[in-house]
This record gives C-alpha cells, sequence and structure tokens, in this order.
C-alpha cells in the first residue's frame, strides 16, 4: 500500500486546534490517523510505510494562497502553471488560487477546465479564480454558476476593479446565489492615473505620481455599502491584498456590524514600506504600492488581533526585461510563494510575538476557510496529505536566482529568513524537499 509515516515531528493544526508532538500515517494521498509519539509505528510497519524523520521540525498543513498569478494562459514567458506550482511547493504551499487576468482572461467554464488539466503538470493544486465580468472588462457579469461548477473557488477582475455600482450590486448578488466570494482588487482607478507608487512626500521627490489611500478605502467602503444594501446572509465580500490603515479600519466597522467581509494581506505590505522605492527601483513597484510606515504598522495590529484573515502573497512575475525599464514603465509586480513563511515568521512571530500556530493559521485553515478548499489546510484524519515540514528557528538566504519561479522580480533577494522548509508533500507525494 501507498502509505507514509512522518514520524518524531511537532504537529500544529490550528483547525483542530493540535500543537503537540504527533505522528501522522498518510495513505493514498490523504491523512489516515493522527497519533501520540510512537503509537502508530506498529501499523505503518504492517503496511511496510516510508519512513520520514520529522525531529525538531514543524508539522503543518500544506499552505494556502489564495492570491496567485500563474500567467497561463498566454504568458508562459513570465511563469507557467508548471513554474508557478514547483514555486509554491519550495515555499511550503500545496494549493494556490489562479487570479483570472491571462491572456485570455479566464471569464469561461474552458478556461477554468484548462488550467486544472493534468497536462499543465501542477506540482500542487491550482484552484482557479474566475473573472466577475467578461474580459474583465467590468460590463456584463459572467456565468458564476457554470464557472463554480467546472471549479472556480471565487470570481473577481482582480486588477480591473470594477467601479460601476450597477455592476457591483450583480456581482454581489449572483455571487451570493452562486455560492461564491467576491474579491475586490479596492482601486478607484479614477484616482489612480498615470501613478506608479503611494502618494506622499516620497513620490514628490522622486517626480513619480502616487495613489492615495483614498483610492483603495473609497472602493472598500462602497463595496460595503453595497453588500450592507443587499441584505443577503450568502453574500460575501473579500478586499484583496488590503494596503492602507484607512481601508483596514472600514472592513473593522463592517465586521463589527455584521457582515460578512473579510480581507487579505501580502507579506510585501507588512515587511516593507514605500522607503523601498529608494532610487526608483522596479523590484518596489506593486499595486496596491508599499506604504508609509503608519499603514505597514496598521496592517501588523490587524494581524495580529484578528482583522485580518488571510495572508496571501499575490505572486507576480515579470520578465528581467520587463522590469529592468525606467520606473514608470515596469509592470506591477513582485514574485511571493517562496518568502512568504519566512516574512511572516520574521515579522510576525519574531518580531511581533504571534503564536507560531497564528502564523500557519493565516496561511493555512483561514484562506482554506475563506475559500470553502474542503479538506485543505487542516491535517485532520481524512483530509488531504497537504503539509510542509520545516524548522521554525533555522536562518536561511533567499536566492532569487535559485528561485522555481520563472521570474526574478523580488525585493527580498539575498535577505536572511527563518524557517527553511525541508519538505512538501501535495496529496501524500513529496513535491520539494530541501535535500539536505
Ligand atoms: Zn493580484
Amino acid at each position: 500500500m501507498n502509505s507514509t509515516l512522518i514520524r518524531g515531528g511537532h504537529l500544529l493544526d490550528p483547525a483542530a486546534k493540535l500543537d503537540a508532538p504527533r505522528d501522522l500515517l498518510l495513505r493514498a494521498g490523504r491523512v489516515a490517523a493522527v497519533d501520540a509519539p510512537g503509537k502508530l509505528d506498529a501499523l505503518a510497519a504492517r503496511e511496510h510505510a516510508e519512513t520520514l524523520d520529522a525531529r525538531s521540525l514543524i508539522v503543518a498543513p500544506g499552505l494556502v494562497d489564495i492570491h496567485v498569478h500563474l500567467r497561463e494562459p498566454g504568458q508562459s514567458h513570465k511563469e507557467t502553471i508548471a513554474t508557478g506550482t514547483a514555486a509554491a511547493a519550495a515555499g511550503g504551499f500545496t494549493s494556490v488560487c489562479a487570479l483570472p487576468n491571462t491572456t485570455p482572461v479566464n471569464d469561461s467554464v474552458e478556461a477554468t477546465r484548462w488550467m486544472q488539466s493534468p497536462e499543465r503538470q501542477a506540482l500542487v493544486r491550482v484552484f482557479p479564480i474566475a473573472a466577475a465580468t467578461r474580459g474583465s472588462l467590468g460590463e456584463a457579469i459572467t456565468e458564476y454558476v457554470a464557472l463554480k461548477s467546472a471549479g472556480a473557488v471565487a470570481i473577481s477582475d482582480d486588477g480591473k476593479p470594477i467601479l460601476h455600482d450597477a455592476i457591483m450590486h450583480q456581482s454581489l448578488a449572483a455571487a451570493a446565489r452562486a455560492g461564491l466570494p467576491v474579491i475586490q482588487h479596492a482601486e478607484d482607478t479614477r484616482l489612480t492615473q498615470g501613478a506608479t507608487m503611494n502618494a506622499g512626500a516620497l513620490a514628490f521627490r522622486l517626480g513619480l505620481r502616487g495613489m492615495p489611500a483614498e483610492a483603495e478605502s473609497n472602493i472598500v467602503e462602497r463595496d460595503i455599502r453595497l453588500l450592507a444594501a443587499l441584505q443577503d446572509s450568502r453574500a460575501h465580500l473579500h478586499v484583496a491584498h488590503l494596503s492602507t490603515a484607512k481601508a483596514l479600519e472600514a472592513v473593522r466597522r463592517a465586521k463589527r456590524n455584521g457582515l460578512h467581509v473579510t480581507c487579505e494581506v501580502a507579506p510585501h505590505h507588512f515587511a516593507l514600506t514605500e522607503e523601498a522605492v529608494g532610487q526608483y527601483d522596479s523590484h518596489a513597484r506593486m499595486n496596491p504600492p508599499l506604504r508609509v510606515q503608519a499603514d505597514r504598522e496598521a496592517l501588523i495590529e490587524g494581524l495580529l488581533d484578528g482583522s485580518v484573515d488571510a495572508i496571501a502573497t499575490d505572486h507576480a512575475p515579470h520578465c528581467v526585461h520587463e522590469k529592468e525599464q525606467e520606473f514608470e514603465r515596469t509592470p506591477n509586480g513582485v514574485l511571493g510563494l517562496e518568502t512568504a513563511l519566512g516574512l511572516s515568521l520574521q515579522v510576525l512571530h519574531q518580531k511581533h510575538s504571534l503564536p507560531l500556530s497564528r502564523v500557519i493559521a493565516l496561511l493555512s485553515a483561514q484562506p482554506a476557510q475563506l475559500l470553502h478548499l474542503a479538506g485543505r489546510g487542516t491535517l485532520a484524519v481524512g483530509s488531504y496529505a497537504d503539509i510542509v515540514l520545516f524548522a521554525p528557528k533555522t536562518m536561511w538566504v533567499y536566492r532569487a536566482a535559485e528561485s522555481k519561479s520563472k521570474s526574478r522580480n523580488t525585493p527580498f533577494d539575498g535577505w536572511t529568513l527563518p524557517g527553511k522548509i525541508h519538505r512538501t508533500l501535495s496529496e501524500g507525494k513529496t513535491v520539494y524537499s530541501s535535500g539536505s
């Protein structure tokens, strides 16, 4: 039988409220048993299980990233589903949700199915997020029920926010009926024409046009008003890569008022500020942009107090030649899959004392629950054997040149981070091993 024993590790499974030494027996891609150290030895021997030594390692659910750009179909010079999921595996992720701003835009059942087909050679599970409107043009909503049947787990026009109130209202109502969350990239693009970084003194000094915090918070507040007016308890609004204190305050208020509003924060927004733009460093250009220290601190506070529901990377690969241009000409986005765990451990656990189990929950259990990814984000018996083994205190150096991604656009090249990943298993199969 195809079984594996993970022996001697410390299990962190926030969904099952487990934070203790445990052995795990995996069988046919699922978790078959979880028990005290040594208790599964006899059973594993009978099954001729392969044994993985997890002594001094944390055994956690494979991480779940609800915001990645895998660039296929259409932009395979930047990334493919195969290379993007290899980067995911190297970063401890076993489930990734792919945004639809591909070429063509994923607004169809066919594209949603294409992304999940075995020919894509994904190393970890890919869950498509389908476009909210045809071609993400913000005009006519797509077929949410059919897209859900084809495997879409949410709908979003990420990168092209839905500005028209009537269309956003229709989208929220139709998604509520279909049982899908609407993920909004909150940006009032009427306020951000030609802007390439955060608005403020630094943008002024660099001679760059800036994006004000209000461009984000205005849309978050508008969306919350539309959600409240809908009066449908099934409706779920999720704010993508929230970056400002002001927008976070709006989400907090909505939660207090009992609305189903959730949000995610990207590691670069809690690890860096706009100062990283320095002298026009294109690896510090993304959308939403890096903000000021007060925003960064507010996001960290939101992660600590539970107002932020998930950490999501917004992994956005671009070719070297695309990023090696004048700052204003370079595309938005940075890699994120391989540095998310390390940055989260460094900033949230080491600097701000967030318990390890809470960091893992933000990276696995909570995002999985948010998008209803059944059997993911937990290691309870019966769930998928999606597992990451890592040494939380072991420091390692991130080298962009060694990235599994096709691209190299990261502001974290050469950073020393905690949390060395030893192995990642997707449905019981090793998909990454550090080889040491
Ligand atoms: Zn994105």
